[in-house]
C-alpha cells in the first residue's frame, strides 16, 4: 500500500513504540530500524522507544544509539510496534510476539513478497530501501546528521551503492540531501560495503572457485557447507557478498549462494540480472524477497538443491 502515514499522527499520546526489522539482519535492516528510533528519540521525548534486532554485524555499530539494540527477551505490550524491512510477521522472528500483542502496527518495507500486514503499511516495492520509506515518513521534519547516517547506510548497501535498478531519480535525491548534510559518505561506503575481513575474502575466493555454470552460462551456483566455514573460520553472516560477486560474471543473468546452517539446512540466496521474478520462487519456498534478489531455506543435499532450484528458474524463461 502505497499511502504515506502521519508519524505525528500516529505517535499522538502514545507511551511506548517497539521498532524491530528481519532476522539476520542487513544494512537496510538496522539503517531502517535505527534510523527511526533516532528519530523519535531525538523528537518525540515523551515516548518510550526500544529497538529490537539479533545480534548486528559489527561493521553497523558505528551507527548512534547500536548500543541501544536489544534482543526480544521479554513480555511487552507497546502502543504502536514498528516492523522494517521486513515482508512477512514470521521475519521478525523472536520480536514477532511483540507485533502480536501491539495495540497498534505499522509496516514500512519495499518487499514484493509484502502482503501488508500490519495495521497501517507503507509498502513500496519499487523502492530502492526500507530506509528510503523511513525518509519519506520523515523529511517534512529536520533530521540529525545520525539519522542520515542510518538512512544512508540502507539505501548504499541495499542497492549495491546505488547499482540495482531499485536506484532511480529520487533515491539519488535523497542520498544527494543526506550527502549535503555532511555525513562521510566515503567511508559508510568503504565501510559497510566493500571493507571484508581477509577470511570473508578468502572464503568468497573459495566460493566463487567451486561456482559451476548452468544453462549455458546463463545460471551461475555454488554452495558453502559448515565444515567450509569452520576451515576458513567464518559465521554464515560473513557471507553476504558472494551472491553478488557470482552475477559479476559476463552471461550471467541468474546466481545462486547456499550455506548450511547450523540445523542443516541451506539458506539459499539468489540474484538475478532481468527475465525472471526470483519473488515467485522464493514464496513457493516459504521464502520471500524481490524480483531481483530474493531468498528461503530448503533441505537436502546442495547438489540436488542447486538443480531443483535452476528448474524452478527455466520454468520463468
Ligand atoms: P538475501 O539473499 O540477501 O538473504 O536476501 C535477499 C532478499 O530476500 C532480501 O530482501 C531478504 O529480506 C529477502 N529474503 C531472504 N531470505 C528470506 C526468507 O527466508 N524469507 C523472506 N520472506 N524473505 C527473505
Ligand atoms: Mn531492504
Amino acid at each position: 500500500m502505497a499511502v504515506k502515514f502521519s508519524l505525528s499522527d500516529i505517535l499522538k499520546d502514545v507511551k511506548t513504540v517497539g521498532i524491530a526489522g528481519h532476522i539476520n539482519p542487513d544494512g537496510d535492516c538496522v539503517g531502517s530500524t535505527l534510523g527511526l528510533y533516532n528519530f523519535i528519540v531525538e523528537n518525540y521525548r515523551n515516548v518510550d522507544a526500544r529497538i529490537f534486532l539479533e545480534p548486528i554485524p559489527n561493521k553497523f555499530k558505528f551507527l548512534k544509539n547500536a548500543d541501544k539494540i536489544e534482543q526480544a527477551n521479554e513480555e511487552i505490550m507497546f502502543d504502536v510496534f514498528f516492523a522494517l524491512d521486513c515482508g512477512s510477521g514470521d521475519r521478525l522472528g523472536d520480536s514477532y510476539k511483540y507485533f502480536e500483542a501491539a495495540k497498534k502496527t505499522v509496516c514500512i518495507d519495499h518487499h514484493k513478497s509484502n502482503l501488508s500486514f500490519a495495521d497501517i503499511n507503507y509498502i513500496i516495492p519499487d523502492a530502492s530501501s526500507a530506509c528510503e520509506l523511513v525518509y519519506d515518513v520523515i523529511c517534512e521534519n529536520d533530521f540529525s546528521k545520525s539519522v542520515a547516517e542510518c538512512i544512508y547506510v540502507g539505501m548504499v548497501t541495499d542497492t549495491g551503492v546505488f547499482q540495482y535498478s531499485s536506484t532511480d531519480g529520487k533515491t539519488m535525491t535523497v542520498a544527494g540531501k543526506l550527502m549535503d548534510m555532511g555525513i562521510n559518505f566515503s567511508r559508510i561506503v568503504e565501510d559497510v560495503f566493500f571493507a571484508e575481513t581477509f577470511e570473508q575474502s578468502r572464503i568468497k575466493s573459495y566460493a566463487i572457485l567451486k561456482s559451476k555454470l548452468y544453462e549455458n552460462g546463463s545460471i551461475i551456483a555454488t554452495y558453502i557447507n559448515r565444515a567450509e566455514m569452520e576451515e576458513y573460520n567464518v559465521q554464515y553472516k560473513e557471507l553476504d557478498g558472494i551472491v553478488a560477486a557470482l552475477r559479476n560474471v559476463r552471461g550471467v543473468n541468474v546466481s545462486i549462494f547456499l550455506y548450511e546452517k547450523e540445523d542443516g539446512s541451506y539458506k539459499v540466496s539468489t540474484r538475478a540480472t532481468e527475465g525472471v521474478d526470483l519473488s515467485l520462487i522464493a514464496v513457493k519456498y516459504n521464502g520471500g524477497g524481490h524480483a531481483k534478489a530474493a531468498g528461503f531455506q530448503m533441505v537436502g543435499e546442495p547438489e540436488s538443491l542447486i538443480a531443483e532450484v535452476i528448474e524452478e528458474i527455466k520454468k520463468q524463461l
